[in-house]
């Protein structure tokens, strides 16, 4: 029988275990930390959000040709993905349709780690916990696995150690240091998904209001984003959906990889032309008139910024409507940092797709090599994007 060393237990690990010992092979993990799939435990707010509704490729982040993520996620389509989650590893899955995401009917991210560490080990999967990897060897037979006080022996390896977001679950980027010692060009990682830092509107501390806004970047000259979701005021900056997905520019900005990007926020989703009208016809102050679309708070704060706190629509001149409309509809984020790996929700970078065969996730270095997951090169936005990743890419490795 084949022995496949699998290192790392998380989404990508566990789902290519499930799948080498489905197809017959005998599975070892050997996993760092004393726990399988702490990141799951705490994903989706503990609800684990398991998958997308619908996926595109715009939805995911790589240095690869679209084409060639294509491939690798037409291996499993989602439905069938839902299916593997809800049938065979049993899980009742259900929608959040105002969201578009696939959670557990229990909203336990529990309920997914241990059914899915229940299915591996009923196919006879074997692990291994508090063994830390620090070097893999190629040898005549095969490969050896180091850890600090054993060596291992196997015919082929998977590599699904992660990232380097949240390294207090275990994730501290040493996948990247072995796979570069092999050889592997890596592209530099990232923090991606974090919360990012800079002043509140008028300096004003505004922690704690969250409201639905649509967020449009700039960034790699006319490359836009919009996006419309959810934004959280935090004590030192912003975080939600609407920032995390393209925390990233401004995270490889910092890092001096890339231009400043520039982010403006719609924070009502209004059109410039609604606002100029709906100002234009109002009665009383200002200040009413905005916080009727906008949390009282973060309304004062802009009506500050733009000195109209005591002014009434019918006296506002045209450029001091204008400038606010200007503030409602494309207010400039001032980014003076980010939370990193500390707060990341995943790691962008990692082993560039083009050291990959797509078919079965083998490095194209070192025949018996595969590696998955979060340690690739590809990382989507929030929504279940990322799981979906692990778990085709867990599963084209652990197939082949
Ligand atoms: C707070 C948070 C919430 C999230 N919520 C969601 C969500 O709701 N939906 C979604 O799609 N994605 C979510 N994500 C992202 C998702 O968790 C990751 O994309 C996914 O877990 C990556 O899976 P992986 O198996 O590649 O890596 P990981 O899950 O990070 O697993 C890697 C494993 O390898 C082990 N390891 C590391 N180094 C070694 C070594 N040297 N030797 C042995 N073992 C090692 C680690 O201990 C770990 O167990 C969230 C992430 C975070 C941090």
């Amino acid at each position: 029988m084949t022995k496949t060393l699998i290192i790392g237990a998380g989404a990508a690990g566990l789902t290519a275990a499930y799948f080498a010992a489905k197809a017959g092979q005998s599975v070892l993990i050997l996993e760092k930390t004393d726990k399988a799939g702490k990141k799951i435990l705490m994903s989706g707010g503990t609800r684990c959000n398991v998958l997308p509704v619908v996926m595109n490729l715009d939805d995911y982040f790589t240095n690869a040709s679209p084409n060639v993520l294509k491939k690798v996620f037409k291996s499993w389509s989602l439905n069938a993905c839902k299916n593997w989650l809800q049938d065979e590893i049993g899980i009742p899955l259900a929608t959040e349709t105002e969201s578009n995401k696939w959670f557990p009917e229990s909203n336990s991210a529990k309920e997914v780690r241990d059914k899915l560490l229940e299915a591996c080990l009923q196919l006879g999967v074997v692990i291994r916990y508090n063994q830390q990897v620090k070097e893999l060897q190629k040898t005549d037979f095969g490969w050896e696995v180091i850890t600090e006080n054993k060596i291992y022996k196997a015919d082929k390896v998977v590599m699904s150690t992660g990232g380097k977001s949240i390294p207090t679950t275990g994730t501290e980027g040493e996948g990247y240091r072995i796979l570069r010692n092999l050889g592997h060009q890596l592209i530099e990682p990232y923090a991606a998904l974090t919360p990012l830092k800079g002043a509140h509107p008028f300096e004003q501390g505004l922690q704690g209001i969250s409201l639905n806004v649509e967020l449009n970047v700039n960034s790699l000259g006319n490359q836009s984003q919009s996006n419309r979701s959810g934004f959280v005021f935090t004590h030192d900056g912003f975080s939600g959906p609407a920032v995390l997905d393209p925390s990233h520019y401004a995270v490889l900005h910092q890092l001096g990889r890339m231009e400043k990007p520039d982010y403006r926020v719609n924070w009502a989703s209004k059109k410039r032309e609604d606002w100029d009208a709906y100002l234009q016809s109002g009665r009383g102050l200002v200040l009413n008139r905005v916080k009727e679309w906008l949390p009282a708070r973060l309304a004062e704060s802009i009506c500050a910024e733009c000195g109209l706190m005591e002014r009434s629509c019918a006296e506002l001149r045209r450029e001091e409507r204008l400038n606010l409309v200007d503030k409602l509809t494309a207010y400039r984020l001032e980014i003076s940092g980010n939370e990193g790996y500390r707060k990341a929700e995943v790691t962008g970078g990692g082993v560039p797709l083009d050291e990959i065969n797509t078919a079965t996730m083998e490095s194209k270095l070192h025949s018996g090599l595969f590696i998955c997951g979060e340690l690739v090169d590809v990382f989507g936005r929030i929504g279940g994007f990322n799981f979906y990743w692990a778990w085709v890419s867990g599963r084209l490795a652990g197939k082949s």
